[in-house]
């Protein structure tokens, strides 16, 4: 199945979820270092190398048409891949951020639950000392009297 996001990715370069497919990501999580192998879609067990020459500054694929400077769609679904790539860590990153500032606002809530607790608990404490003491009368203040 695919997304509305992928469907987007793989018009923009002309490439098929089966060749997206086709495409491995090799290498570190940090986007720069990483790079393809890429199966041959007519040679079974045969794979392409894709990664960025520097010198260059380009992508090269080891296939046929790539060693002939010629474009080739294991370089563009490498990209879409990329893109792909990109994109779900950027949704995985704002999904867990929003959900840390759930987390943060119930532990926030629950510690605000736990004070207004202790809090009651003390006034209840501070009333049946006060009920002790004075009865029912604790908190009926005594008239105020100029005479004594
Ligand atoms: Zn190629």
């Amino acid at each position: 199945m695919t997304t509305t996001t992928e469907t987007t990715i793989y018009t923009r370069y002309h490439v098929t979820f089966e060749q997206v497919n086709a495409c491995h990501r090799i290498g570190s999580t940090t986007t720069r270092a990483a790079y393809y192998q890429v199966e041959s879609s007519k040679n079974d067990g045969t794979e392409y190398t894709v990664e960025y020459n520097r010198i260059v500054k380009a992508l090269t694929c080891t296939c046929k048409a790539g060693q002939n400077g010629i474009g080739c769609w294991h370089k563009r679904a490498s990209l879409a891949h990329a893109e792909e790539y990109r994109t779900n860590r950027r949704l995985l990153q704002e999904k867990e951020e929003a959900q840390a500032v759930v987390e943060i606002a119930a532990e926030i809530a629950s510690a605000e639950v736990a004070e207004d607790k202790a809090n009651r608990v003390e006034a209840d404490k501070a009333e049946v000392k006060a009920r002790k003491a004075n009865g029912y009368n604790a908190y009926n203040r005594k008239p105020f009297q100029f005479l004594r």
